[in-house]
């Protein structure tokens, strides 16, 4: 399907994770969801999105609430969500692939992996074998999903 607009650059189609069809979105949009690993190609004119755009804020609050406001990494009150697999590298926005965090400690890991950042990191991590459940898990559900494994 081409949607065509002022007869320039073709709209792309954009499917959600269930295969419904969102708003289209210029080229431009596209590439720059997949290049952040938040969609996928599906043919030159459609992406899937990895993730619910409508959901997101969902997850984060659900996420949040499940590990009770509080930063996995060091303990504090928390109120942003760290991704286990970072967004750049595929890891989607599902609450199993969050964790409660401190915005310091949010910005202090960045991209880096978190299994390399809990080894720096052990000695002030409050619950480690909680942490470490939780990373296994969501490198588990990460890889299922990029087999596309149902559940
Ligand atoms: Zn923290």
């Amino acid at each position: 399907m081409n949607h065509s607009h002022d007869g320039e650059e073709p709209l792309i189609t954009v499917l959600n994770m269930d295969g419904q069809q969102l708003t289209p979105c210029l080229p431009h949009r596209a590439w720059r969801e997949v290049e952040r690993s938040r969609a996928v190609w599906i043919d030159e004119q459609t992406i899937q999105l990895l993730y619910n755009p409508f959901l997101f804020r969902d997850y984060r609050k659900a996420a949040l609430k499940r590990d009770h406001h509080t930063c996995l990494w060091c303990g504090r009150h928390a109120t942003t969500v760290d991704h286990i697999i970072p967004s750049s590298k595929g890891g989607s926005d599902l609450p199993q692939n969050l964790i409660a965090s401190c915005s310091e400690c949010n910005t202090k890991r960045g991209n880096r992996s978190a299994l390399s950042y809990l080894k720096e990191n052990a000695h002030s991590v409050p619950n480690l074998m909680k942490l470490c459940w939780r990373i296994f898990l969501a490198k588990y559900r990460h890889r299922q999903m990029k087999k596309g494994t149902p559940e």
